[in-house]
């Protein structure tokens, strides 16, 4: 949980980006926007909770009066007005009240991409001379760049999940189904993290599923095993992606799995302040299409991570968007041959002065494990 002087400092940048983006207020819902600016942890519920932010003029959190001591306990001290609405009262009067005394209710408002539908229909039609646009121009500017105790987050989270890749080779792989390996893996994420998020476990012909839910499939002899896993510790994420093979790699793996390695180094070593996102994605293609694999490598090169598992920045082809110190990201090009195999390596990396801070520093040579 970030301090107190650090959520003030970023509750005034947002009124301070608001305003030059000609904004006049932020309207965000239960949410890692709203955990990011205020540190509450909402529960999204079907009762109205909103942190209305104008850039000038009081700030206020509605919230049912059931949650309002949550909310407080949350906030910690924050300087932040909890307007609780009681179970037969009209939340959105009390939006509408506080937007009023801004002189906002008729301006562009920002909501947050996970504000419920429900809630924005009322919204809009209690506030017909406002004009409604995205709250994440705003929010995703501040949020992508993290300041060194959110960089310190991610790398105890990190270090966190690399302890469970460290475990993966003492697992007994031959003979047992995705789901009983990826069963083994969630506890012991649960050991060094407060939340399992995820554990892909995709074997032979499954392995070129990039997303592959865990299934009943028996892992074999001469499989490729990807292993992809993440979890939540103060709040951040975690996220990295180990290949394992299983005995006798199947033929063509021990070749596609040096490209994508010297593929994941390029990746990494483009990365530095300047440096426009989508270069990191075209160092990492460059090598997989040289060698031939182009049309194997189906899906971006990475995502931004912190208090949500997929955020901006993306690393991807289109996204000029400069690299600057404190954007952290992750770096996982694959290759994914549909019917045989596929192979991944993810590391989540810093962007600092010096380049790419590798958060995960586990080995990226092939793991071999008995057939
Ligand atoms: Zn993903
Ligand atoms: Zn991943
Ligand atoms: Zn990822």
């Amino acid at each position: 949980m970030a301090t107190i002087s650090a959520r003030g400092e970023r509750l005034a940048r947002a009124r301070k980006e608001l305003a030059e983006r000609g904004m006049d207020a932020l309207l965000l819902g239960p949410s890692a926007d709203l955990r990011y600016l205020t540190g509450y942890q909402a529960p999204p519920l079907e009762r109205m909770t909103l942190l209305v932010l104008p850039a000038a003029g009081d700030a206020r959190l509605v919230v049912p009066a059931l949650e309002a001591p949550l909310a407080r306990d949350h906030l910690g001290g924050l300087d932040l007005e909890v307007a609780a609405w009681q179970e037969t009262e009209d939340p959105v009067a009390l939006v509408r009240a506080t937007l009023e005394a801004a002189g906002a209710a008729a301006g562009r408002l920002g909501v947050g991409d996970q504000l419920w539908s429900a809630f924005l229909l009322r919204l809009q039609a209690a506030l017909p001379g406002a004009a409604f646009a995205a709250a994440s121009t705003v929010t995703r500017y501040l949020r992508m760049r993290k300041d060194p105790e959110e960089v310190e987050a991610l790398a105890r989270v990190a270090a966190a999940i690399d302890r469970v890749v460290d475990g993966l080779e003492g697992l007994r792989w031959a003979g047992r189904t995705e789901l009983e390996l990826a069963g083994e893996i969630q506890a012991a994420i649960r050991d060094g993290h407060d939340e399992v998020c995820f554990a892909i476990v995709g074997s032979g012909p499954n392995a070129a599923s990039p997303h592959h839910v865990a299934a009943r499939r028996v892992i074999q002899p001469g499989d490729a095993v990807v292993v992809d896993i993440g979890g939540r510790l103060d709040g951040y994420c975690s996220d990295t992606t180990r290949t394992l093979v299983v005995g006798e790699p199947p033929p063509g793996f021990q070749e596609a799995y040096a490209v994508l390695h010297a593929a994941q180094l390029a990746g990494c070593a483009a990365v530095g302040p300047g440096v426009p996102a989508e270069a990191v994605d075209a160092a990492c293609r460059e090598v997989i299409a040289a060698a031939g694999h182009g049309e194997h490598f189906i899906h971006r090169t990475g995502h931004g991570i912190g208090l949500e598992e997929h955020e901006d920045p993306y690393i991807v082809a289109g996204n000029r968007e400069p690299l600057e110190p404190g954007m952290t990201f992750s770096v996982e090009p694959g290759i994914y041959l549909p019917g045989r195999f596929g192979a991944r390596i993810e590391d989540i990396v810093t962007c600092t002065d010096q380049g790419a801070r590798r958060l995960n520093t586990t080995s990226r040579q092939l793991r071999v494990v008995p057939g």
